[in-house]
């Protein structure tokens, strides 16, 4: 397999070939793949894009309503958006992130216009490590074609937290409680949280609530996928 670069002058030269199937593509992605991937349509939550059949704020969301008021979600997180989410997380694809970007692009166009877009932050070790923050990278083509203010510094996460993966919804609450920091002051702002995978929310309602404290009126996330409901 080429080396990115390589791959990407090959493909500017003699036409490229598919991130997924490997068959000519002349965007990351060739029409097909694209077309099949697993678009999230009207039948979600609008608050927490878990699925809801009538479109309406579904019963997860009435009982114990998130700090966050709204949730766009351009994938539901099962093949092959899993595939593009962990290329780019862990094997720093981060052409990816233009993609996602645009799949975000498509999904928040029906939605609304913020003032500044924060991507979920990484512990600065963490970030070190990976030499990237995958939501930052998402939220910087976002940015550029909403005209939204990329504000990564509106958010800090101050502790480190165990991975999230497999841990039951309370042990995510409370791994994550206190763990970020609002440095300014945002009253009245429209803020929109980028994140890559969306699980079960604790993360971002954390962020959510750590951000109207600081004064935000209205807090959305915009993420690549969305898991299904864990019931
Ligand atoms: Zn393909
Ligand atoms: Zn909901």
């Amino acid at each position: 397999m080429l080396a990115r670069p390589a791959r990407r002058l090959a493909g500017l030269l003699f036409g490229g070939s598919c991130f997924l199937c490997r068959g000519a593509a002349e965007e990351l992605l060739c029409a097909r793949c694209d077309a099949e991937l697993p678009r999230l349509g009207a039948r979600c939550c609008p608050r927490c894009a878990l699925e809801s059949p009538s479109g309406e704020v579904c019963g997860r969301c009435l009982a114990r309503p998130p700090a966050f008021d709204a949730t766009a979600a351009a994938l539901a997180y099962r093949f092959p958006a899993d595939v593009l989410v962990q290329a780019l997380k862990f094997h720093s694809e981060l052409s990816l992130a233009a993609l996602f970007g645009r799949l975000l692009e498509e999904r928040v166009a029906r939605s609304e216009r913020v003032d500044h877009i924060v991507p979920v932050p990484l512990f600065a070790r963490r970030l070190k490590e990976r030499g990237f923050n995958q939501a930052m990278e998402i939220a910087r083509p976002l940015a550029r074609a909403s005209g939204a203010r990329l504000a990564p510094e509106l958010c800090e996460r101050i502790r480190d937290t165990p991975a999230q993966l497999g841990l039951p919804l309370e042990e995510r609450r409370r791994n994550v409680a206190g763990a970020f920091r609002c440095p300014a002051l945002v009253a009245g702002a429209s803020i929109a949280l980028v994140d890559d995978v969306m699980t079960t929310g604790s993360t971002l309602d954390e962020v959510a609530a750590t951000l109207k404290r600081a004064g935000a009126a209205r807090v959305v996330n915009w993420v690549v996928a969305r898991t299904p409901p864990p019931d």
